[in-house]
Order: structure tokens, then C-alpha cells, then sequence
């Protein structure tokens, strides 16, 4: 295997655009226990079959493969990574490996307010709430699911066991949130979290989407400068997809463009789903089988060769192609949703937004 040490002594593995192979998104379940219209529009979907779930050791082994790569952030997801039953022991093993200086979270904040202390003791370093309305009526609408208190005793919690760095993240989508933005920025503030707020995205799943319902990157800075003022970018070295801003009074927010603005071109992440097949890109129709090989036996050489091919060849940079489309008129779904219906692994919530 040729890799190049770097003097971290990481190896650098890097992609046909120089791309290094660094953040894994780790997903542990397909379920979810919200059904917001953005993300899962249907109530039913077809699940990936429980015997194809990797375990707690295959994912650990398989992130060992990936670490000894260059992967040093993780990112525990789903579906809603809650619902996996003992996610601290998946999160202990993971911290057994010293590899990864970067162990997060990105939950729906439904189950958090039970499990966080767990998860502190744990190890885990960083936890992401989703959050999209302030407003519990909202979030009924949205997520077809009365359980808006329970994210907010949730989000609490994280504070209260000792978690510094809590991330809440909003889908900004027009006609739904665009009046809540500064509100969820105020909010953030009374919990210590920064806000980022996410462009709406034309991925798998997202069966109700339109153009007119994205909050654009400049959409939302003029917003919240016509409350606040001036803002000034935060100028970061940095390959996380967020640009991040402050405000006079020294309160930070992020701004993922990924629908006007994608981020493609220091994209360092892949995505490992819940049933072992690994996705190069969030767009990406095809992944590789992990899973099959560990369980045929594969050796860790044979493992590690296979993801040093598939990385070295990417060439992935599915939201700047889908953001030609549009520019070109043209209005077609990356994915249809008979193929949806077809392979669970299109969707977004199986291989973790
Ligand atoms: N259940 C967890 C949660 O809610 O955070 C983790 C999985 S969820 C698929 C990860 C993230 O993807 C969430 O922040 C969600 O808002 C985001 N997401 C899902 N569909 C999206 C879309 N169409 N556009 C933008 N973000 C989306």
C-alpha cells in the first residue's frame, strides 16, 4: 500500500483533486423516530434488514481501518443515532482509539435528555442537535411528532452534563422557519450553542423540494444583519463545511451553503452506513461493501486497499453538479423515488445528512 507519511505521522490519502481522506460519518441505524417533511416525507420506508446491521465491533473495526488512513473525526449519525440501543458502548470503543481526535453526535435531541450523561462518561467530545422552529406547533407540522419539549430538555441536558461546543443545526426553508432565524440565534445564545443554519438540499429523500424554498446563504446574512448589523466572517483554515460569522456582540453562527455554495472542493468526508456500505459523497448513487468483505474475511490489508482505491479514485462533487442542474433549468431529481423506494441506502437518512 502506498501511503505518504506526513510529519503527524498521519498518511495522507488523498483524492484525484488532492482531497485528503480525514471525517467519517458514521451511521448507526436507518430509523428515525421524527418524520420531517424535508428529510422523510413517507411514514413507512423500506429498512434495512436488522442481520445486515454492522455490530458495534465491526464498526469499530471497520473506523480502525479508516483511522489508520487518516480519518481523525467521527461523527456518530443516522437516522436518529439514539435509537441504536447502548450507544455509549459503541462510543467507548471508539474512544479506545486514539486516532480520532474528534468523536461527535448528530441527534434529533428527542432521546438526548435520558442518554447524555452516558455519553459524557462515555467520552464523546461534541453533540449537534438538530433544531428547525422554536415554535411547538412547528415542529409538530414539520416532524409529525409531539415531542418538541422533549428536544429542549434534551439540549439542556447536554449543557448540564458537561458538554462544551453544542451545535444546534436548522434547515432554513422559506415559508416554514425564514421568520425564526434570529430567534434561534437568541436561543442559542441562552443555551451556549452555536447556531448554523443549513440551505435546504435536493438529496434522496427530500421528495418536497424546490428552489423557491431555499434560504440562501445571502438570504439569511441579510436577515440577521438587518437585526444585529454588521457581520464579519470568521476566517478559518478549516475544511468543515460551515462559514462561520460574528456578530458586534461576539456571538458566532455558521452558514452551510450546500445548496448555492458547496462546499465539494475541500469536501473530506465519507459516510459509512449502518449496514457497512461506504459512500464517497452525499449524492453518490453507488458505495463499496465494506460489510461483505469483513464478514467473508477479508484481512485488514485487503479492507484498507479496497477504501485506499475508491478514495484515490474519487472524483465526487455531487452538490456542485447538482447546483448546474439548476443553473441550466433543468429540474431533475438526482434520484426518483421509485428508486428510493427501491435501495434504502439513497436515502438521506440512511447514509446520515
Ligand atoms: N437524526 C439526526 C438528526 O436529526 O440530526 C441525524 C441524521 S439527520 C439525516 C442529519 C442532518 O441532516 C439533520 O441536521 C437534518 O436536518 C439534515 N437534513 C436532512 N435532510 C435535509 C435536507 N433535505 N436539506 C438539508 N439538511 C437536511
Amino acid at each position: 500500500m502506498s501511503v505518504a507519511p506526513r510529519s503527524s505521522e498521519r498518511p495522507t490519502v488523498a483524492d484525484t483533486f488532492g482531497r485528503p481522506l480525514r471525517s467519517l460519518r458514521l451511521s448507526v441505524t436507518d430509523r428515525c423516530n421524527l418524520r420531517c417533511q424535508y428529510c422523510m416525507p413517507e411514514e413507512e420506508y423500506a429498512w434495512l434488514p436488522r442481520e445486515t446491521l454492522l455490530t458495534f465491533e465491526e464498526m469499530a473495526t471497520l473506523t480502525e481501518f479508516f483511522t489508520e488512513l487518516g480519518v481523525d473525526k467521527v461523527r456518530l449519525t443516522g437516522g436518529e443515532p439514539l435509537l441504536r440501543k447502548a450507544l455509549p458502548v459503541l462510543i467507548r470503543m471508539l474512544r479506545r482509539n486514539s486516532r480520532i481526535k474528534d468523536l461527535a453526535l448528530t441527534t434529533n435531541g428527542v432521546r438526548l435528555a435520558e442518554q447524555a450523561q452516558a455519553f459524557h462518561d462515555a467520552g464523546l467530545h461534541r453533540v449537534t442537535v438538530s433544531l428547525d422552529t422554536l415554535k411547538p406547533e412547528r415542529f409538530l407540522a414539520l416532524t409529525r411528532r409531539d415531542t418538541f419539549a422533549r428536544v429542549l430538555e434534551g439540549i439542556e441536558a447536554v449543557r448540564r452534563v458537561g458538554f462544551t461546543g453544542l451545535k444546534l443545526d436548522t434547515v432554513a426553508i422559506r415559508g416554514y422557519n425564514d421568520d425564526e432565524l434570529v430567534d434561534l440565534i437568541e436561543y442559542g445564545k441562552g443555551v451556549e450553542a452555536e447556531v448554523r443554519f443549513i440551505e435546504y438540499m435536493d438529496v434522496g429523500g427530500a421528495t418536497d423540494w424546490s428552489m423557491d424554498k431555499v434560504v440562501s446563504r445571502q438570504a439569511i446574512l441579510h436577515v440577521v444583519s438587518q437585526r444585529y448589523g454588521r457581520i464579519e466572517p470568521i476566517l478559518e483554515d478549516s475544511s468543515a463545511p460551515a462559514q462561520r460569522f460574528v456578530l458586534p456582540d461576539g456571538t458566532t453562527f455558521g452558514i452551510i451553503s450546500s445548496t448555492t455554495a458547496p462546499f465539494c472542493s475541500t469536501c473530506d468526508r465519507s459516510r459509512l452506513t449502518a449496514d457497512g456500505m461506504w459512500f464517497l459523497c452525499l449524492y453518490a448513487t453507488v458505495g463499496v461493501d465494506l460489510r461483505q468483505s469483513l464478514r467473508d474475511g477479508a484481512s485488514r490489508e485487503d479492507i484498507q486497499a479496497l477504501i485506499l482505491a475508491g478514495w484515490q479514485a474519487r472524483r465526487d462533487r455531487g452538490a456542485e453538479q447538482r447546483k448546474e442542474l439548476e443553473r441550466h433549468g433543468v429540474r431533475a431529481r438526482l434520484v426518483e423515488i421509485e428508486r428510493l423506494r427501491e435501495d434504502p441506502r439513497l436515502e438521506m437518512h440512511t447514509r446520515g445528512g
